[in-house]
């Protein structure tokens, strides 16, 4: 079977999955779903295409999305978001430069690293290895399972950020990432610097926050009587996230900042936190995503 056909025979294994998850024996005795898929890489930066087998390419996404250093159970909660996450992609068929079935351009998909210490590698394939063809399900279907590095103390809800409520992406409180280095952040601005975003040229500044998310990050503010959205500022000067407090004073104004990323989905540093107290990559992932099921892929 060429990889074309057996990459096809993999997602109509999928979804057959999704429609007959209550028959799950007559699927898992399909032959054809027991082959890993085969997928195709597009690799943003060289604009080239690499092949590989599925468990490969997550050993990949682990590698460049979460330190090899941090507990083996928060590493198992990242195989099986990673997975996940492709799974979608795969099902879907997204649509990538030069017909590659996933990328590894963060801003469409997620990061790849072909390799890492030799020791560091260990420990990922471990973790990839232990959690083989696991993928999360709600309503039948592979979840969204998106993650970020750090909430900062709460995550935030899928509703919040795109309007759109998401049953298993609700936002919960996050006890375990104080430990992470972007736990809390503070940076000092030159109000003329704030006054340019919305083309003010004056020396004095009026902030005021207009729209918070339910959690308390910014959606939207005013400066100077000028409206700017919560994102906009984030890019411009570079924030980690949209969690923040403004303290002007008469020539600069400090942000602070909680957390790093989006904070929807799975805390990176939080997963961390609650292996270190004993918790299995099942519960983490029961934590960040309310009301999942895991299910077994048959290859
Ligand atoms: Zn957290």
């Amino acid at each position: 079977m060429n990889r074309k056909k057996k990459k096809r025979t993999f997602i109509v294994g999928v979804l057959l999955v999704i429609s007959l998850i209550g028959i799950c024996q007559y699927f898992q005795a399909r032959k054809e779903a027991t082959l890993e898929p085969y997928i195709k890489l597009y690799l943003h930066e060289q604009g080239t295409i690499v092949g590989m087998d599925l468990e490969q390419y997550i050993k990949g996404v682990v590698t460049a999305e979460m330190p090899a250093s941090f507990d083996i159970e928060a590493l198992k909660a990242q195989a099986v978001c990673a997975r996940t996450y492709a799974v979608k992609k795969l099902i879907e068929e997204h649509s990538y430069p030069q017909d590659a079935d996933l990328s590894d351009d963060v801003n469409f998909c997620q990061a790849y690293a072909s390799s890492s210490p030799r020791e560091l590698a260990k420990r990922i394939d471990e973790a990839v290895e232990s959690t083989r063809g696991e993928i999360m399900l709600f309503d039948s279907k592979p979840i969204d399972a998106l993650y970020c590095s750090t909430c900062g103390g709460k995550t935030e809800s899928a509703a919040a950020v795109w309007g759109k409520d998401v049953s298993y992406l609700r936002s919960v409180k996050c006890d375990d990432c104080t430990n992470s280095p972007h736990y809390q952040n503070s940076q000092t601005i030159n109000n003329e610097d704030l006054n340019k975003l919305v083309g003010d040229k004056g020396k004095t500044l009026n902030i005021k926050i207009l729209t918070q998310t339910p959690s308390g990050r910014l959606k939207s503010l005013s400066i100077n009587g000028h409206q700017l959205d919560a994102g906009t500022l984030r890019t411009e000067l570079k924030l980690p996230s949209s969690w923040l407090e403004f303290h002007p004073s008469v020539n600069t104004t400090v942000i602070n900042t909680k957390g790093y990323g989006h904070g929807v989905g799975l805390c990176q540093y939080g997963a961390n936190g609650m292996a270190q107290r004993g918790k299995d990559y099942h519960q983490i992932l029961k934590k960040y995503y309310s009301g999942i099921v895991f299910y077994q892929l048959a290859y």
